[in-house]
């Protein structure tokens, strides 16, 4: 049976709590690569490094797992792979391995950023029916958003984000329970129910634009045309019903389409100033539908396919 908790233990586990809570978020302060500024996070950059490779070795399983091709299409894993040299060689933090893995499946619209340097692109992306790239600049466009994504520490902050507040809740919750205060219980769960929900989602929403602004800096940076990007979010918007409704799973927790263009097209100018500042301008107008013909393996229809598209637990197209 439970012990009614003493008014002075009352007081002190709050107390403790806050402590602890001060303690993790001094220890995560960390400088921002990108702005420079202050930031949370409690991942070293060696922790993310490891995390990112785990993570990209249990999604590469995953689709190999439902015969996916991976990299067997020497053309397009040639431009995928030059591409994100030229840009990683103009991106924040140098010490990381970029490295962009070509997944050959023609079905699946997405690219998305592990931690630590490591990228999927896949091919459906320039689908001809519902991909949203057509050219090299467009192409750069997407895998400079991605690059952005792991120079910004975008999962890792986010799962910081995240960690500080579900444990402020959690303690609450634990308090509330060995104080029997059912009521006060049920107030902390539903705050983290919100918490998880709206604060989450609008701070990645958040990052989704900047990893848009900076990926666009270093496209332009690397020599291809930063007026690509705006137009991929821009085809997007216009896409018929039933292309938006396919699972572009790249675009499911980004910011409305309509706004990102209208946000890249206001620091265009920039870019455009770093673009012409380049010491390389890459011919980035060449069609991804001129390539030569793929030579990816097709998948057989009676193997199993992923029902929509895989999608790494944490982290963030
Ligand atoms: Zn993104």
């Amino acid at each position: 049976m439970k012990q009614p908790a003493t008014p002075i233990l009352t007081i002190l586990r709050p107390l403790a709590l806050a402590a602890v809570l001060l303690t993790l978020g001094a220890g995560c302060a960390t400088t921002d690569y990108v702005t420079g500024k202050r930031t949370q996070n409690m991942y070293t950059l060696a922790d993310e490094i490891q995390l990112g490779r785990s993570a990209y070795l249990e999604t590469r399983n995953t689709l190999q797992k439902t015969d996916t091709p991976i990299n067997q299409d020497p053309a397009r894993v040639a431009l995928i792979r030059e591409i994100t040299t030229n840009i990683a060689a103009v991106a924040h933090i140098t010490n990381l391995t970029y490295e962009t893995t070509f997944v050959g499946d023609p079905d699946i619209v997405n690219a998305y950023a592990f931690p630590g340097g490591h990228m999927m692109v896949f091919e459906g992306l320039w689908n001809e029916t519902n991909g949203l790239v057509q050219t090299v600049d467009e192409l750069a466009a997407v895998i400079g958003h991605e690059i952005a994504h792991v120079n910004c520490r975008h999962s890792t902050e986010a799962m910081t984000r995240q960690m500080l507040p579900n444990l402020l809740l959690a303690g609450g919750m634990i308090w509330a329970e060995i104080e029997e205060k059912e009521d006060l219980q049920l107030l902390f769960g539903g705050l983290m129910v919100v918490h998880n929900g709206l604060v989450v989602t609008k701070y990645s929403r958040k990052d989704e634009l900047e990893a848009d602004r900076v990926g666009m800096f270093y496209m332009a940076q690397a020599g291809y045309d930063p007026a690509a990007a705006p137009r991929v979010w821009e085809r997007l918007s216009q896409a018929r019903p039933t292309q938006a409704s396919q699972p572009l799973s790249i675009f499911s927790t980004h910011p409305r389409d309509t706004l990102r263009a209208q946000e890249l097209r206001k620091h265009l100018p920039a870019a455009r100033a770093r673009y012409e500042a380049a010491p390389v301008k890459r011919d980035g107008t060449r069609r991804l539908s001129d390539l030569p013909p793929t030579t990816t393996p097709q998948k057989t229809k009676s193997k199993p396919k992923p029902k929509s598209n895989p999608q790494p637990k944490h982290y963030k197209n």
